[in-house]
């Protein structure tokens, strides 16, 4: 009888968030109290029902940390964690035939920028030599060198924006019953790419990545590989081996798991033009919004809160306001003080806030409003499609003038409609409608705008990569530097 091991350990950082994140921002859970992700469009959720329907296949849940996007982890904070994680895997590890571990890749924490590797490499350790790993990856994960060596194989996320969490567990698993089972051995081909990437291209559904990610499925579908997909990493995590990269896995056969790696590298190269934001400038917006009819979508990229953001800036409303824009518009931001202040006065009452500014105040001037509190809530709600949940914290809907905001107390995903329904908004019925991610499922918004507007405002997660300031990762990096040849070459992992 089998029995697999299993363990999260998710967080995704923007170096430029000036605020670093704690142990505090993890929900952590233990045990058998994973077993909750049952039935759920997640990792684990998927992983579970390839080992569920295997009767003589034993799961041994161990540990599930995961945190929403945010600033880098304080050493404190990753001391804690770091620590709890390996205890919980540690404790188990004994019984185990085999590890399924679901990462993020994005973690980044003062003093350890390879969070991941470490985890993994102290867990090998502990299981030795020989008992099957198998990780799944985000596609902005940052698959290094280390956490390379100490895996057998991986899955990775074939979709953007995501919608296959699921299916990236139960491929997960289904490596691994085979490594278990039938005795493969999985030569992994890596080709690193010295490129960062952004922009709508990246929809796989539409746009060129997507074609390169077909090309993924096709040969992990027809056999050719054990897994392929295409990591581009977060932009704005910046570690030393933040890079895109191709990731293909054979059979024991470094020779084709190399070749395709090497062709899709190859593919990928000359694309790296396409695929960068394509941004705005907020005044033009704003002047072609003026004389449209909308609902028109204001997506504020550079304050994408999934993926490492602030959440806090206020640049769009304010310059709306200060433009006379007169259109209903409906807007999200994390400002726990106003949020306070409104859950103080209690619905019904007008309130003197300042909204914006709060956590990054280099970027962002607090914005004086007068403002009535139309609802106030305690913040929770659930993703929409992977349905896990949210905790904001004391929320509150202020309206002033044409403006609907809603308030949140924390820093949480917000690249869907969640929080906008949980505080009785419904996008549609306003004119202008603010999302802080650079995209959102097709239907969620833009199926039913006239236009939708990739902002150019400042922030954490800009889409103008070249105004971040990057000092970590390697050099030289497109589009930070211009590279004038590049020869895709591949380094070859495979474990006895
Ligand atoms: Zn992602």
């Amino acid at each position: 009888m089998p029995r697999i091991l299993v363990f999260e350990v998710k967080q995704e950082i923007s170096s430029f968030n000036p605020l670093p994140s704690g142990y505090e921002n993890f929900h952590v859970i233990e045990g058998d109290r994973l077993t909750a992700h049952r039935g759920l469009n997640t990792e684990l959720g998927g992983a579970f029902s390839v080992f569920d329907g295997r009767p003589d296949v034993e799961v041994i849940p161990t540990i599930l940390a995961a945190a929403g996007s945010a600033g880098i982890l304080s050493a404190a904070g990753w001391k804690t964690l770091s620590r709890q994680v390996l205890a919980a895997v540690e404790a188990r590890i004994g019984e185990a035939d085999a590890v399924y571990a679901c990462l993020h890749g994005a973690m980044g924490a003062e003093g350890e920028l390879d969070p991941e590797g470490h985890l993994l490499t102290e867990i090998r350790r502990m299981a030795g030599p020989d008992k099957p790993i198998v990780m799944s990856l985000d596609l902005h994960g940052i698959c290094t060198d280390r956490m390379l060596k100490q895996v057998n194989g991986l899955a990775l996320y074939h979709t953007y924006p995501h919608v296959d969490f699921g299916d990236t567990g139960m491929r997960a698993a289904r490596l691994l019953l085979k490594i278990l089972d039938k005795g493969v051995k999985p030569v992994i081909a890596r080709v690193v790419i010295p490129a960062l990437v952004r922009g709508d291209e990246l929809i796989t559904a539409t746009g060129c990545y997507g074609d390169m990610i077909r090309e993924c499925q096709r040969i992990e579908r027809d056999g050719t590989a054990l897994s392929a997909g295409i990591m581009i990493g977060n932009p704005f995590t910046d570690v030393p081996e933040l890079c895109s990269q191709v990731l293909v896995s054979t059979d024991g056969d470094p020779a084709t798991a190399e070749r395709e790696a090497i062709r899709l590298a190859g593919e990928f190269w000359p694309q790296r033009f396409r695929m960068q934001g394509k941004l705005i400038p907020l005044e033009r917006a704003i002047a072609q919004a003026k004389t449209m009819k909308g609902p028109l979508i204001f997506t504020d990229a550079a304050d994408a809160t999934s993926s490492g953001a602030t959440g806090d800036s206020n640049a769009i409303i304010a310059a709306l306001r200060e433009a006379g824009y007169e259109g209903r518009v409906l807007a999200q931001i994390v400002d726990p003080a106003a949020a306070a202040a409104a859950h103080k006065a209690g619905v019904g009452a007008t309130i003197k806030v300042s909204l914006g500014g709060y956590h990054d105040r280099r970027r962002y001037v607090p914005m004086a409003v007068e403002a009535r509190v139309k609802l106030l809530s305690d913040g929770q709600a659930r993703l929409e499609t992977m349905k896990t949940p949210l905790d904001a914290g004391p929320t509150a809907v202020l309206t002033f003038g044409n403006f609907t905001v809603v308030v949140l107390s924390k820093t949480i995903s917000l690249f869907d409609r969640a929080m906008y329904y949980a505080n009785g908004c419904n996008p549609p019925d306003f004119d202008l409608i603010v999302v802080k991610s650079p995209h959102t499922e097709h239907h969620m918004f833009e199926a039913w705008a006239e236009k939708n507007f990739n902002i150019d405002a400042p922030g954490a997660t800009s889409a103008d990569l070249k105004s971040l300031g990057h000092t970590i990762c390697a050099r030289p990096m497109y589009p930070l530097d211009d590279i004038a040849t590049f020869n895709p070459s591949a380094t070859l992992y495979s474990r006895r």
